[in-house]
């Protein structure tokens, strides 16, 4: 008797494209994929970020964790976001902004869901709740 496995061991998630905003499945162990909407390239990598940090745009899907020696100024957008260290620039998050006791956080945020520890400094514009592709 064929069996049919119930699950595939391959494991998908889904990405919205830092670049034209469209859902993308992309492998789970993917590091890069190029968007099948806009045919640009994005990044997929986790980063943890311990130094000096400055670029005009920090774009990744992943999960980026500012640890407090990090000292990140940019435009950020990420798939989730967390501030134990400084960071200096908008950020656009599809998933969670935390922003620990000993985070500084300036600029705006536009993020679905924000967890601000008690000490933690923010500055800014706070968008919180929508997802980062609804409609203004
Ligand atoms: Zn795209």
């Amino acid at each position: 008797m064929p069996t049919i496995s119930p699950k595939h061991r391959v494991a998908v998630k889904q990405v919205l494209c830092t670049h034209c905003e469209q859902k993308c499945d992309v492998g789970h162990r993917a590091m890069s994929v190029v968007c099948p909407h806009c045919n640009k390239r994005l990044i997929l990598e986790d980063f943890k970020i311990t130094g000096y940090h400055a670029v005009r745009e920090f774009v990744t899907c992943g999960d980026v964790v500012v640890e407090k020696s990090g000292h990140v100024v940019a435009l950020c957008r990420v798939g989730s976001l967390a501030v134990k260290g400084k960071v200096q620039g908008d950020v656009t998050a599809r998933g969670r902004v935390s922003v620990y006791k000993t985070g500084l956080l300036k600029g705006d945020v536009r993020s679905p869901a924000l967890r601000v520890e008690s000490g933690a400094k923010l500055a800014g514009f706070l968008r919180i709740g929508e997802s980062p592709a609804g409609r203004e």
